[in-house]
Parts: structure tokens; C-alpha cells; sequence
């Protein structure tokens, strides 16, 4: 008989924002698929029989190919095991979770889903501001800044124009591109802006400035992957949050608030 596979979603990092199921899958499991990004500390819900098999997939590294893993998952499961896969943050968000479902379900092999707390979410939450602030922003992008070839470059020009929030995920090494590309299509060069380095995890940093000069700003403050970038004025109230009282009284929003 077959065993079973569940994509699991291990969150950004804090194994404390596991969800129930997640922990029951890992505690469920003969086999664990983990990716590079997910925090160790989560395999404490395994039992210590539970073979842990790391596929990672670091850009720019050696990594483990889509179809190497989706082979190993199909093997796992005919073999009548449980089979768990883990990914960071939520398994259907840039996790090639959507690849995975629609190879297993072809060949018959039953399914659980587990959702996880996106690094996009997580991001804002570690900054303190909400994405859809409503004075600020009707609505959130989540986008990848990562372009697959030249054919597929992102019109960063027109997300400019929705006027949404953009959460930008691989975004750090494409950060001059998709600065001059929303500078382009009308983003106003003050537009406030966060980056968050390992969101929830250990080392987590937030970086903060102005659309114009980002990259720069990025690669001053060493901000590197992992790492999210949030784009709009959603995230002004995270710049303010991290101010120091001494730029605070200058502030012309803190001084106008003040003489009301
Ligand atoms: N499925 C994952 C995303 C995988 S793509 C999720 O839902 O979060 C990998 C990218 O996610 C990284 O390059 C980075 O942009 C982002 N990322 C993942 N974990 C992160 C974290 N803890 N902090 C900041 N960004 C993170």
C-alpha cells in the first residue's frame, strides 16, 4: 500500500510558529525532505528513528534538482511511507509546493496539506506594521524579484501603479533593478521602505529607507538573503518605530501631530 506525503509549511523560523498539524506530521513521519531554510530546531518533533533527508536549494549554490526531489518523494511514498515535506514559510508560496501537489496527485499518492506562516507575512510582523494598513494601502503584492531569463523580466513599472504594497521576496540581489524599475513607472522617490533580514529566526535585521538609493542603502547595511523587502507607505510606521527619539523631534509628522 502507499504511503502518504504531506507538504508541510515550517514557517519563517521560530519553531514556535509551527502549526499543531506540523508538529503532528513530523512526529507521523518514517522520512523528512527539509529545505536548507528551514530552522533545525523544529526537527525535535521527529522521532529519533525519522530519517531527515536536506534538500537544499540555495540560489547560486549546488542544489538538489526539482526532479531528483520529486523522484525521492514518489519512491517514499510507493514504498509505504510517511513521508514529510518540509518547506520554510508556507509550502504554496515561491516553494514550488504547487509543482510537488500535481506530481503526487498524478501518480495517485494521497496528499496533506499544512499551511505556514509566509516569511512575507513574518516580515512586517517583525518590523510592527501592517502590509494593509488601511489609510496606507487597499492591498499587498507578493512577487518574486527573482527573473528567470530576460524573456521574463517583471514590469516593475507597472506594480508601480497599483499603488499596493509590494512584498518582494528574493528580492536583494535584483534591489537596483526593481529600484529604478518603480522609479520608473512613477513610484515617488520618497517612498518609505523595509527590509528584514531572517524574519523570526536568529539574526533577524531590519533595514529602513527611502525607494531612492535602496540598493545602496541595502548593501551599506549588508542586508542579505534570506531577506524580504517590503515597498510603500505601509512601512513608515516600522521607520518610526526605529527612529531614535532625537531624530523623533524633528520629525515633521511628530511636530504636526503634536500642534494638533
Ligand atoms: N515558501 C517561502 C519562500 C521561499 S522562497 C515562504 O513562504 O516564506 C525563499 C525566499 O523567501 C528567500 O529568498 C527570502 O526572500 C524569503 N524568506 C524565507 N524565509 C525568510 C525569513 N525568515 N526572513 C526573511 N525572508 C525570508
Amino acid at each position: 500500500m502507499s504511503g502518504r506525503v504531506w507538504l508541510v509549511g515550517a514557517g519563517p523560523g521560530d519553531p514556535e510558529l509551527l502549526t499543531l498539524k506540523a508538529v503532528r506530521a513530523l512526529a507521523a513521519a518514517d522520512v523528512i525532505l527539509i529545505d536548507d531554510l528551514v530552522d533545525r530546531r523544529v526537527l525535535t518533533h521527529a522521532r529519533a528513528t525519522t530519517r531527515v533527508i536536506a534538500v537544499g536549494k540555495r540560489g547560486g549554490c549546488a542544489s538538489t534538482s526539482q526532479d531528483f526531489i520529486e523522484r525521492l518523494l514518489l519512491r517514499e511514498a510507493h514504498a509505504g511511507r510517511e513521508v514529510v515535506r518540509l518547506k520554510g514559510g508556507d509550502p504554496f508560496l515561491f516553494g514550488r509546493g504547487g509543482e510537488e501537489l500535481a506530481t503526487l496527485r498524478a501518480a495517485g499518492i494521497e496528499v496533506e496539506l499544512v499551511p505556514g506562516i509566509t516569511s512575507g507575512m513574518a516580515a512586517p510582523m517583525a518590523a510592527g506594521f501592517s502590509p494593509t494598513h488601511r489609510d496606507a494601502s487597499p492591498g499587498v503584492i507578493f512577487i518574486t524579484g527573482h527573473e528567470k531569463d530576460e524573456q521574463d523580466r517583471i514590469d516593475w513599472a507597472r506594480l508601480a501603479a497599483t499603488g499596493l504594497t509590494l512584498v518582494i521576496y528574493m528580492g536583494v540581489a535584483r534591489a537596483a533593478r526593481i529600484e529604478a524599475g518603480l522609479l520608473e513607472g512613477g513610484m515617488a522617490p520618497a517612498t518609505p521602505m523595509v527590509a528584514v533580514q531572517s524574519a523570526m529566526r536568529p539574526g533577524q535585521r531590519i533595514a529602513a529607507g527611502p525607494l531612492q538609493g535602496m540598493a545602496a542603502m541595502l548593501t551599506s547595511e549588508s542586508i542579505a538573503s534570506p531577506a524580504i523587502l517590503v515597498i510603500g507607505e505601509v512601512t513608515r510606521a516600522a521607520q518610526l518605530a526605529r527612529c531614535t527619539a532625537k531624530e523623533m523631534e524633528s520629525d515633521p509628522d511628530f511636530l504636526q501631530a503634536e500642534s494638533r
